[in-house]
């Protein structure tokens, strides 16, 4: 199956999150180098390509490389933090040139919370005016929220928020925090427990499943996912053999991911457990996170692969 392409467009930022995972470095793309990438992707017949950065719409050519992805029949995707798409005439112009899906980043819907985790005060306000015009223009809006110390606590209510202020969000994706990429050291701090999330995952979990709604997983062991084992973004991943091709605005340039970028360290724990097979294991066990926290479980393995398979 043709897998999604990603390229970072610019690694120059409008907020200052503090567990960024692509920190600002100052460089923007050019456009012949951006237009390089879309043709290679393109060639190469990928299912459609996610800008991303920093902060993508930092990236001065950004109608214009949407409508050329377009051209070149590759789907555009957009990650950003929902500022500068706030500006109607702005959004606009991405709609007009074929955008017609995109994730917007949002860690809480406590103003204060979101505007402390990303150095922004008037974060939350644009984010609300961003869903609500995207929506408008039927662009198609995914929410992706990091899980930390800071919204561990009311993560079903920042689903409530979105889908009542935008009930066409269908699909949320979550990603435990990743140590490794924080840009402060302040940052270490705002690391959760896994315990610290478990009942607000599974409470919003289970209420976007009631609703019909979809949703993804990073960085959590399927003992965290309660009947949602198949809903884990490297579960999924594992099962399908997929991979994925990313383009660094830095140092590292383009990455093939295959399916081992997929996989963590397990414990002895894990020996007993009955998706062991099917498990990503635990992101950074033994530094950030310990063996103790995880519980082997007993489900029926083929009914996860199933489900995963059936699960578009
Ligand atoms: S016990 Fe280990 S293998 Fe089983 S779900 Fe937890 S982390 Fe995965």
């Amino acid at each position: 199956m043709a897998e999604l392409a990603y390229l970072q467009v610019s690694r120059v930022c409008n907020q200052k999150c503090l567990f960024c995972s692509n920190p600002a470095n100052g460089r923007v793309i050019s456009w012949a180098e951006a237009a390089r990438w879309i043709d290679s992707f393109a060639k190469d017949r990928a299912a459609g390509v996610i800008l991303t950065g920093g902060e993508p719409t930092m990236f001065p050519g950004l109608a214009r490389l949407v409508a050329y992805a377009v051209k070149r029949r590759l789907a555009p995707r957009l990650i950003t933090n929902g500022q500068k798409t706030a500006e109607r005439g702005y959004l606009r112009r991405l709609a007009r040139a074929g955008l017609r899906h995109m994730h917007i980043s949002i860690y809480s819907c406590r103003a204060a919370v979101q505007g402390r985790l990303t150095g922004n005060p008037e974060s939350l306000d644009n984010i609300r005016r961003s869903l609500v015009q995207a929506c408008e223009l039927g662009i198609r809006v995914d929410v992706n929220t990091v899980i930390s110390k800071a919204n561990a606590g009311h993560l079903r209510e920042l689903v409530g928020w979105v889908t009542d202020l935008a009930p066409q969000v269908r699909h949320f994706v979550w990603n435990n925090l990743d140590p490794l990429m924080n840009e402060g050291s302040a940052a270490n701090d705002l690391v959760p427990r896994l315990r610290d999330f478990e009942v607000e995952l599974h409470k919003a979990m289970t209420w976007l499943a009631s609703t019909g709604r979809s949703f993804r997983v990073e960085r959590v062991p399927l003992c965290f996912m309660s009947e949602f084992p198949h809903r884990s973004t490297e579960t999924r991943k594992l099962i399908k053999d997929e991979g994925r091709r990313i383009y660094f605005l830095d140092e590292k340039g383009l990455r093939v991911q295959d399916h081992n970028a997929w996989t963590y360290k397990k414990g002895a724990r894990c020996a007993q457990c009955r998706l062991e097979r099917l498990c990503a294991g635990l992101y950074q066990l033994g530094v950030y996170y310990s063996e103790a926290e995880l519980c082997p479980v007993f489900t029926d393995p083929a009914e996860v692969a199933r489900r995963v398979r059936e699960d578009s």
